[in-house]
């Protein structure tokens, strides 16, 4: 069985609402043979948020700890229909790659599968924005077919969250498995994440890969099993990970 080299979506205490500090997470990821964590707090726009001199600091942390590469990210909300993130540019010096999500209290409270679909096209205009977070939920359904497209023409990954199949995001599994579905169909990379608010969360992703396998996927397809390309996918540069 292949094993998971990377998981993106872990949050620290930053967040407001997870418990663990980011050495705790990187010790999980590395205790668990994780070779790749993003630390991906979330945006200043959602209620208890990181503030934006957090994700300018994100500078601080070591680019590699205990074997494992970190990935310097932030779960950015989208705040209109336009498509605007909450993170400002003279914020994101230190932001390896922005991935971005509709979240309730944020701004932008969801239309149909239309509207929403189109507001995320709008997101992957932002060519920092490397990766559209838990897409299609009960709160926030879209297009799947024409999201997946949209998203593969732009290089854009579609994450499928572990966290949907657990405490996160009620009601939303039909939609994940439609999402599954929809990426199964068009052939494209896929992308899981555990959306970890606790550190032994970190690395979890076998809920949602049971979904990936249901549909027939090979593992081949699936990019947490091979970090250095996943790394190329997002076009992060391997010296990246070299300390000055
Ligand atoms: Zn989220
Ligand atoms: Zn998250």
């Amino acid at each position: 069985m292949s094993k998971v080299q990377a998981d993106l979506h872990t949050h620290t205490v930053a967040s407001g609402h997870a418990f663990s500090t980011f050495l705790e997470n990187a010790e999980h990821a590395a205790r668990v043979g994780l070779t790749l964590m993003g630390v991906t707090d979330h945006g200043p726009a959602l209620p208890g948020g990181a503030h934006p001199f957090h994700f300018w600091n994100l500078r601080v942390l070591p680019r590699v700890l205990d074997g494992v590469k970190i990935l310097r990210s932030v779960e950015a909300n989208i705040m209109s229909a336009d498509g605007d993130i909450d993170l400002k540019e003279e914020f994101m010096d230190a932001v390896d790659i922005v991935q971005a999500g509709m979240h309730g209290p944020c701004g932008y409270e969801g239309g149909n599968r239309t509207e929403n679909t189109d507001v995320y096209i709008r997101v992957m205009d932002n060519p920092r924005v490397r990766v559209l977070v838990h897409p299609n939920t009960l709160q926030f359904p879209v297009d799947c077919e024409a999201l997946v497209a949209a998203a593969d023409d732009k290089g854009v990954l579609i994450e499928l969250n572990n966290a949907s199949m657990l405490t996160a995001r009620e009601g939303s599994v039909p939609y994940l498995e439609e999402m599954v579905a929809a990426l199964a169909q068009a052939d494209s990379d896929i992308l899981l994440a555990s959306d970890a608010h606790l550190a032994t969360d970190v690395g979890r992703v076998e809920e949602v890969r049971r979904i990936v396998s249901q549909k027939g996927i090979d593992d081949r397809r699936i990019l947490n099993f091979d970090a250095d390309r996943l790394l190329e996918r997002l076009g992060v540069k391997a010296e990246v990970f070299i300390e000055s």
